[in-house]
């Protein structure tokens, strides 16, 4: 291929899309990737909106609730939480997506509307103060375990005695070293 060839063809190159892109209305954008080198091509599927097409189909097979199930404390979190990263600024679609959540309105119109407004954009929160440093303690940790293993059919009392035996061995542990 020619210099000028491959200058056309990078032309004609669709854009790449990529996980928070907001190129779709999808509230969790998730995208599948392959490619190989040696091969020269690649493939990308917009899995979320192809999802949104098979939900309507199978609606009993999807849940989608007004809360945040926290992964941790297997608790719901109700509303949505104002941003605290200490790393970066909220990135654009997660921003458009919080303000179509709390207003309670359709996502294009939320975009069409703050895309000029970007100055209201949340920033990054000062050190110290985000949830990069709010680590759960011992205690929560284990309250949070405990209802994910009572969910899933342990016996209360069974997890506690499995916590304590294993605090047992990490203490005799520490005491042979
Ligand atoms: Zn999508």
């Amino acid at each position: 291929m020619g210099v000028f060839d491959k200058a056309l063809a990078l032309e004609m190159l669709p854009d790449q899309w990529l996980v928070g892109d907001d190129k779709c209305d999808c509230t969790f954008q998730r995208i599948g990737e392959w490619g190989n080198p040696y091969i020269g091509k690649s493939l990308q599927v917009r899995l979320c909106c192809i999802w949104a097409e098979l939900a309507k189909e199978y609606p009993q097979f999807v849940q989608e609730v007004d809360c945040y199930w926290d992964r941790n404390l297997i608790e719901p979190v109700m509303g949505a939480q104002p941003w605290d990263s200490e790393e970066m600024d909220m990135p654009l679609d997660i921003w458009y997506r919080q303000l179509a959540s709390e207003q309670n309105r359709p996502l294009v119109e939320i975009r069409e509307e703050y895309r000029h407004k970007q100055h209201l954009r949340p920033r990054k929160t000062a050190r110290g103060t985000g949830r990069e440093s709010a680590q759960p303690d011992k205690h929560e940790v284990r309250h949070a375990m405990l209802n994910r293993l009572e969910k899933t059919g342990w016996r209360r009392d069974d997890a506690i005695a499995t916590f304590e035996r294993r605090d047992r061995e990490e203490r005799d542990a520490q005491a042979r070293h």
